[in-house]
């Protein structure tokens, strides 16, 4: 029997068309999804290798197990001759976050180059002509953004269709808005947060993949899932219907519950038809049943995660 190590930490990989999620999460321990398509990764955990390619960094909030590893990320790339990291993260943040970085250049003595976005709810930062990335604000206590993965696209108007295109380019030139801008949110990732009003928001309601958290599936986890603002089962099971997303990653599951019985108690809630759009992030082609995996790591903490 092959020998069990605290070495080897599998990630998961999921497909959705043209685009992939590659990351981990466990509340508490870690969480960093990267959709690498995008070149954005959404957290950082503890900055495992594959992150370090993403040039975009969506930072949700300041709970250890998002950004533990934000200076090893930025020093690995400058390191490694990378361009800089561009990190987003929530306005409350900026300060202290560039007070850690500068004090990382001292400590390491060498001058790691970063550049901060602060992002208040509804801000939209145009990466490319035909790509953004819109904040909105959770509900986790303190300063929490989750971020909208956005591609931008000019559409002709309706009116103009059939127009041969010298035509249409001569109208353009004469100033005549032929166009309209059209946004389609692609990827929504919410990190920590509990239910409210986020779950209105057009982005997070349509996004074609919506990676949200569910820490808690314990009928006993509930005050739980209070105390730490986070979402528990039965807020996610009423929350579900005004959802019109194709596909819902189910990330940020608390060890206390093993994959396989969170997957088995939202079974039992929804039914095998919605079950068909859902996915847990962790549900790893070997996961183990509940008991095994836990072997493998320390016991969750009791109060941040
Ligand atoms: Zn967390
Ligand atoms: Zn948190």
């Amino acid at each position: 029997m092959p020998e069990k190590s605290f070495l080897v930490q599998k990630f998961a990989k999921l497909g959705f068309g043209p685009l992939h999620i590659i990351g981990y999460s466990v509340a508490g321990e870690e969480t960093v999804v990267q959709v690498p398509e995008l070149n954005v990764c959404f957290d950082i955990g503890r900055a495992p290798y594959f992150a370090l390619t993403s040039d975009y960094i969506c930072l949700s909030h300041a709970h250890m197990d998002h950004l533990a590893g934000l200076g090893y990320y930025l020093s690995q790339r400058h390191f490694q001759g990378m361009k800089p990291g561009t990190i987003f993260l929530p306005r409350e943040l900026e300060r202290p976050v560039d007070a850690l970085l500068r004090c990382w250049r001292d400590v390491e003595r060498q001058g790691t180059p970063f550049k901060l976005v602060p992002m208040s709810g509804g801000q939209l930062f145009e990466v490319r002509r035909d790509f953004g990335i819109r904040a909105f604000a959770t509900h986790h206590g303190g300063a929490s953004l989750g971020y909208a993965l956005i591609s931008i696209r000019e559409k002709l108007k309706l009116e103009y269709a059939g127009i041969p295109g010298p035509e249409l380019a001569k109208m353009r030139k004469s100033g005549v808005e032929i166009q309209y801008r059209v946004e389609v949110p692609l990827i929504a990732f919410l990190g920590d947060t509990t239910a409210g009003s986020v779950f209105d928001d057009p982005d997070v309601q349509n996004a074609q993949v919506l990676i949200t958290e569910c820490t808690f599936f314990d009928a006993d986890h509930r005050s739980k899932a209070k105390a730490g603002r986070h979402l528990h089962l039965d807020a996610l099971v009423e929350i579900l219907p005004k959802l019109k997303n194709e596909n819902i990653v189910i990330a940020h599951v608390s060890r206390r519950t093993g994959i396989r019985r969170a997957r088995h108690l939202l079974r039992k809630k929804i039914g095998d038809e919605q079950m068909k759009r859902i996915t847990f992030l962790m549900d790893l082609e070997d996961a183990r049943d509940e008991g095994e995996v836990e072997e493998l790591a320390p016991p969750p903490p009791e109060n941040v995660e």
